[in-house]
């Protein structure tokens, strides 16, 4: 037992000695200074004051407690306790102490006087607490809750400047756009749409679309496609209105609808968006107009001339005069060019107002591909055109336009492969159908053009300047085989060649 407890009398101190005896027992750190001493010297410390700062009972005797600070004076819980000891005080303060060997350790002191009869503080008890695992953890916790903070801060202020991106995306958009609800009512509308239908924001937000503006928009193809979209997340693209508009007049639009898909949020929602193609429309109408005249124009006379050439041509053959030969020839060829071109950008007119008519009739298959590969033949002394396979069938179908295709396609093949010395021409009777693939070992093309030199007018990039031509036969010829309900396609890899094959229906 302590010497402290020895020392206390024996008799009648029962009590006393049993509360000290708890004290030294006690888990937390107990110091007694003697307060009628001069600097507040120490007078007991119990085992687990020793254990928690690491000094024995014999250091620190007569020591003032200021050992533990160690030099870090500047805490305001010092400024307490000293303020508490010189008023006589209780007072409960966290501050920093240092063991024996120099770790830091958080102290939760509790100090409190004691006095005599008189009311005079005779002493203070200190009793400590090491809580500077608790402290750590706190600290780790609130670094961790600042970091979180500072986290949703960053957060917030990306999300921030992502929604001024996109507000100002939607903003600049040269397209209408329309925000819906589940019961079609407009929850916000673009800059550009108010422009362009000349509405104010407020006048339609709120409102059922189909309501606004005199039921403007209130087309039942249109509703149907809008109250599809969400129950059956049913997007539509592309959809054609043409339609008097209160404001602006008579407009064509296109109209593109989906579900607003936020990672899961504003699932009942649609975004619909406008685009005006009237102008866009016009335009294309009167290119096409101009290409359908001017073609028909160029068609009479180059008739004539064609007639009258031929006729000298005669001429020249009958009187033998062979300088005069060589140059009709040559002209007969530009010519010919020229009429091919001119039909077939009548084709293109056609096909524009949907006006091509086969005409079906049936015939043996195998003459169409040997009149076909002929007619190629003799305009090569480059190329081999070489026919494989099997042909020899009865078919239904427009002998003429078929021909067409097929000379497109040998012509191509001869043309694109300038280096090339055969060209394939492959048949099969399948059941049906009947297949033709006519394979060069040419320029090829790339797969990003497969696709694309069906459309009219257009001719791979690489090609262009190489090749004389204006990209509309192979357009010409889709037509006419999707016409007889067939298929045209191309297999291809650039600078290894071509196979362009397509199949039509045996009978009509
Ligand atoms: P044009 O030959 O007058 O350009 P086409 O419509 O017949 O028009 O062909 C479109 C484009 O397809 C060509 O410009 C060329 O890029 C490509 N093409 C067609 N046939 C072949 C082929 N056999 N080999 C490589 N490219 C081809």
């Amino acid at each position: 037992m302590d010497d402290f407890l020895k020392r206390l009398p024996n008799t009648g101190q029962t009590d006393i000695r049993l509360f000290a005896a708890a004290v030294s027992a006690s888990n937390h750190g107990v110091v007694i200074t003697d307060h009628t001493q001069p600097d507040e010297p120490i007078i007991y410390c119990n085992k687990a004051f020793e254990s928690i700062t690491g000094y024995t009972n014999k250091e620190i005797i007569g020591h003032n407690c200021r050992f533990l600070q160690d030099g870090d004076n500047e805490q305001e819980g010092r400024r307490r306790l000293r303020e508490a000891i010189k008023n006589g005080e209780h007072c409960q303060v966290e501050i920093r102490n240092y063991k024996k060997n120099g770790r830091m350790i958080w102290n939760e002191l509790m100090i409190s006087p004691v006095k005599d009869r008189d009311g005079n503080v005779t002493n203070f008890i200190g009793i400590q607490n090491d809580i500077t695992r608790r402290k750590e953890a706190e600290d780790a916790l609130a670094s961790e809750k600042q970091n979180l903070e500072e986290r949703v801060l960053e957060r917030t202020e990306d999300l921030q400047e992502s929604e001024a991106y996109l507000a100002s995306i939607i903003e600049t958009i040269r397209e209408s756009l329309v925000v819906l609800d589940e019961k079609m009512r407009v929850l916000s509308v673009n800059d550009h749409f108010c422009r362009f239908f000349k509405v104010a924001e407020n006048d339609i937000r709120g409102r059922v679309l189909f309501e606004h503006n005199d039921g403007q928009w209130n087309l039942p193809e249109l509703r149907n496609l809008l109250i599809n979209v969400l129950p059956n997340n049913n997007p539509f693209e592309g959809f054609e209105i043409e339609n008097e508009f209160p404001n602006i007049g008579r407009k064509l639009l296109v109209l593109n609808a989906r579900q607003v898909t936020l990672k899961g949020k504003y699932q009942n929602r649609i975004l619909l968006a406008i685009e005006d193609i009237t102008e866009q429309r016009e335009i294309e109408q009167r290119k096409e107009d101009f290409i359908s005249i001017a073609s028909h124009e160029m068609k009479t006379p180059l008739t004539s001339i064609k007639g009258n050439l031929q006729l000298l041509q005669r001429k020249a053959q009958q009187n033998n005069d062979t300088q005069y030969l060589s140059g009709f020839e040559t002209a007969s060829k530009s010519i010919a060019r020229l009429e091919k071109l001119i039909y077939d950008l009548l084709d293109v007119s056609k096909i524009q107002s949907g006006k091509v008519e086969l005409i079906f009739s049936k015939f043996n298959f195998q003459q169409l591909i040997i009149e076909s590969v002929n007619g190629v033949q003799a305009t090569t002394q480059t190329h081999k055109l070489v026919m494989k396979g099997s042909s020899d069938i009865e078919v239904t179908a427009d002998f003429g336009r078929l021909e067409q295709v097929l000379l497109n396609l040998l012509n191509n093949a001869v043309k694109y492969s300038p280096t090339g010395k055969e060209v394939i021409v492959h048949t099969c009777i399948l059941p049906e159908y009947v297949k033709v693939s006519i394979t060069d070992t040419g320029v090829g093309i790339h797969e990003r053009d497969h696709k694309r030199i069906f459309e009219r007018f257009y001719r791979a990039d690489q090609i262009s300047e190489k090749f004389p031509g204006v990209g509309i036969g192979l357009y010409v010829s889709n037509e006419i085989i999707k016409e007889h309900r067939g298929t045209l396609w191309v297999e291809s890899q650039e600078g290894k060649g071509a196979v362009f094959s397509f199949t039509i229906p045996i009978n009509r």
